[in-house]
């Protein structure tokens, strides 16, 4: 048997908005890793093995992944949206950059759509123009870098998308977010908080940033900050596709 490895994004949480292409990795796969609530959405079967892991160990869940491929097995990595984004498709090339030995593996990398494209749709086209994304954890990156990008970002006149805005473990970090982006955006700036988009828990509020809380935000939710263009029109947030 040839082993294989796809690293797999399921997007934001509807079944709908799963790829037919990674819906037909999972069916021919014979190993599912990933973080325990992404595996938990991959429906059981007789010769599927469902491998879940911790948060935090991406590294060894990539390794395992490669050395099951190795062995023949065709294993799915998942990630929740797109796995190119805050997700596992980097940790397996940083796998591979010491372990020459799996580099004749097939291995490919399967898009899914990302939280922040699926909550930009949900509120309207808030991404319309230039847009960047930033990760607000500090575990794997220096909070002042996050600073520095953040102010950059803002002075550029970018719309954001901000991942992982706020968790128990960083209680300080999103305030302090906020703060930085009234100083450098303004109070009347436009912030989209989309909660646990595409599942039955959805929840999508666009407030000023004056109007914005802290506690707007939590690890389900993805945060988009408009540019100084970006307005309402009914009950939609959108971003012009002219600027300058
Ligand atoms: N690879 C994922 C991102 C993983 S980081 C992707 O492409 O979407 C995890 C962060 O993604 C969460 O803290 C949250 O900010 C965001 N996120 C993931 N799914 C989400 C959803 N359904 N609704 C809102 N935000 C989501």
């Amino acid at each position: 048997m040839t082993g294989w490895l796809a690293i797999a994004g399921l997007g934001p949480g509807d079944e709908a908005l799963v790829t037919p292409e990674v819906t037909q990795a999972v069916a021919d796969a014979t190993d599912i890793v990933g973080y325990i609530p992404y595996v938990a959405r991959i429906a059981p079967r007789d010769g599927l093995t469902l491998h879940p892991s911790d948060n935090r160990v991406e590294l060894d869940r990539a390794r395992h992944a490669l050395d099951m491929a190795m062995q023949g097995r065709r294993v799915v990595v998942v990630s929740s949206g797109d796995p190119g984004v805050f997700a596992m498709a980097s940790a397996v090339f940083e796998a591979l950059e010491d372990a020459p030995q799996y580099h004749a593996l097939d291995i490919r990398v399967l898009p899914g759509i990302t939280a922040m494209l699926a909550a930009a749709a949900h509120a309207g086209a808030p991404l319309g123009h230039d847009f960047c994304a930033i990760n607000l954890s500090d575990n794997l990156k220096p909070w002042e870098l996050i600073e520095h990008r953040l102010r950059l970002a803002a002075q550029a006149g970018f719309a954001m998308a901000f991942y992982n805005p706020r968790s128990a473990s960083r209680p300080a970090g999103f305030p302090r977010v906020l703060d930085i982006l009234r100083e450098e955006c303004g109070q009347g700036r436009l912030i989209t908080f989309a909660r646990a988009v595409s599942t039955p828990d959805e929840r999508i509020e666009t407030v000023t940033l004056a109007e914005a809380t802290p506690e707007m935000a939590d690890m389900r939710t993805v945060v988009i900050v408009g540019n100084a263009d970006t307005r309402r029109v009914g009950r939609w947030v959108y971003t012009p596709r002219r600027a300058g």
